[in-house]
Formats: structure tokens, sequence, C-alpha cells
């Protein structure tokens, strides 16, 4: 079955601030979505049935039972199988609308590979659930003179900020360092779901809006919004700072890879290691594993239990160990089981 183009996007060519116009720009764009959680899958659902040609849509992680609450493009059998969340994605965007491309890329993305990940992308969308990989990010757009737009939701709270470099205020302009000390998560806060699509309404209407050239409607503010409380604000983002570690001295500490630790994620009692850089045989390391513990994998992941670990090695070599958040013991584990 094809569908006429036209037809299947007529109630947006419609609305004056996209025409006909403005919808051939979206065919022609090309995004990157990183990470696809809840608000990544909440964003590329909607930039892809708003027509955007092209989305790159970069995740680390695989579909579990605990995502299905708020993560709208994953269903129980993603979760049954522990489909890597790109590769899921993917297949539901083109289930709803196989006119687009979306490009699947199973990575974490890191200081290494962000140039390669993110070339081409004339706007970055955040769907990450953490700082280090949203100041990496920052980083990038600010050297590479490409906009992004930052999202989050923790609890019944979401925050979002347009970042145009060069023209507004940048991540660091305004949060100059990454916080410390207790920063509430979603495994220790929760997020309620209507939190996480608020924000990404917003940030796919901005995201529109920076396709279609519609420059004069870009929103100029640190937006964020409880919708439990119905406290919200809004703060004048601004111009750069001149005095910006980014922006101003293009000190670029977070594309230099300084200090990056291995990152826990957001979500659970895990540990993701990437040290190893070789493809792995699923097959074979099947085969090595069976004597100590449960093992099962399909073409894209490995899932291999031994009390009280649960260990997904992707094909990569890349490893996120659950039921620990103590890097050593996760190091080891992986060191005793896959080798280094
Ligand atoms: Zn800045």
């Amino acid at each position: 079955m094809s569908l006429d183009h036209d037809e299947r996007y007529s109630r947006q060519i419609l609305f004056r601030g996209i025409g006909v116009e403005g919808q051939k720009r979206l065919a022609s764009a090309r995004v990157a979505v990183v990470g696809c959680g809840a608000t990544g899958s909440a964003v590329s659902a909607l930039l892809a049935r708003a027509g955007v040609g092209t989305i790159r849509i970069v995740d680390r992680d695989y579909v579990e039972p605990s995502n299905l609450q708020r993560q709208t493009l994953f269903d129980e059998v993603d979760a049954r199988e522990s489909l890597p969340k790109a590769i899921a994605a993917a297949r539901r965007v083109a289930a709803f609308n196989s006119q687009i491309v979306v490009e699947p890329e199973v990575a974490d993305l890191t200081p290494e590979n962000i140039e390669s990940l993110l070339e081409g992308a004339q706007l970055i969308l955040d769907g990450t659930d953490n700082f280090e990989t949203r100041y990496l990010v920052n980083d990038y757009a600010v050297k590479a003179d490409v906009p992004w737009i930052y999202a989050a939701a923790v609890g019944g709270y979401g925050a979002t900020l347009n970042v145009v470099p060069g023209t507004t205020a940048c991540l660091a302009c305004i949060f100059p360092d990454l916080p410390t000390g207790m920063v509430e998560t979603c495994e220790t806060a929760g997020v309620l779901n209507p939190a996480v699509n608020l924000v990404a309404s917003i940030e796919a209407a901005e995201a529109l809006k920076f396709l279609v050239g519609a420059t004069e409607n870009i929103r100029r503010t640190l937006l964020s919004w409880d919708v439990w409380t119905n406290e919200h604000a809004e703060i004048q983002a601004g111009k750069p700072r001149a005095d910006c570690r980014a922006c101003g001295e293009h000190d670029f500490i977070h594309l230099e890879g300084k200090g990056r630790p291995h990152i826990t994620l957001c979500g659970r009692n895990s540990v993701q290691i990437h040290e190893r850089h070789r493809p792995v045989d699923f097959g074979e390391m099947s085969e090595r594993l069976k004597p100590h513990g449960a093992v099962r994998h399909n073409g894209f992941v490995l899932k291999f239990w031994r009390e009280p670990y649960e260990m997904t090695l992707f094909s990569d070599g890349r490893a996120i160990i659950k039921g620990t958040t103590d890097t050593g013991v996760a190091r080891s584990l992986y060191a005793r089981f896959v080798g280094s």
C-alpha cells in the first residue's frame, strides 16, 4: 500500500506555520535523537509521524518491562526479547510511517564516536537520562554549530531548553558544572508519563519550527513544569555568556573525554562496561557461558544470568551488568566471563 504523501500530511499542510513548503523541508530534514527511553520515544514518534525525512536514533540500552509504563515505542514482545531500544524503535516507526528513514544505532554516545554518530544532523534532540551525555552533546553542538534541544523529566517535573549556538545560551552557560551531590533520577523519584510527554511534545514542536525555518517562533527560555503540583516557570535563556566554558572559551572538556567515569544507568541498579572493542560471536559465547549460568541470545543481545547478576552483552562487546552499582564488581564479572 502506497499512501499519498499530500493526503497523509494534509492536516499539517493546512496548518499555516507549515504549509506545502514546510512539509517539503520536513521531508528533506535530518535529525538525531540521542537516547530512546521515554522522551526519546515520544519525540521520535511525533517527528516520524510529522514526516521528518531521516531520524537517526542512538541508544545504548535494551527494552525491559519497567519501560513500558512510559516508553511509547515499545511493547511486551520487545521487553521479552530484550531488544535494543534503537532497533525496536526503528521497527515500530516503520510500521506507522514507512516513507521516512530511521537509522538505528545501538551505541553509547562517547567522545570517540559522537562525531560519526551525529554527523549530518541539522538538529539534535535530547532523549537521554543523564547529564554526562547532555554536556557531551552540548560541547559537540557548540563546536559544530548545530542546534540541540535539551529535555528532561523526573517525578512529575519536566524541563526543556533550546540551544542555538552563537545565538542563545548553551547548557553550560546556564549550568556551568555537572550537578553534584544527590540528584533525583527516575530510579529514586520515579517518573510520570504525562511529565515525559509534556516535555517531549514541546521539544517536538520546537523541532518542527527549527526544521521549517520558523525562527521567529522559537522559544528562548528554560521552561519547566510540574504536572503534579502545577508549578511552572520560564527563565530567560538570554545570549551566550562570554565567560562560558563552552561558548565563550571553547574549552570542550566533555568532548575531550576528561574524567569520564563508568556510567550507572538511570532506572535500575546497573553498570555499563565498554572497554572491549571487538565483536562478540554470540553462539560461541553462549557455549562458553552455559556451564556458569542461564544464557540466551537473539541477533542483537546475549543475556547471561548468574545470581545475583544479570549481564546483557551487545555484539560490539559492550555490556550492561544489572544487580550492582559497584564498577569494580561489574568489571571483574565481565573480565571473568567475557574476557578482557
Ligand atoms: Zn555557553
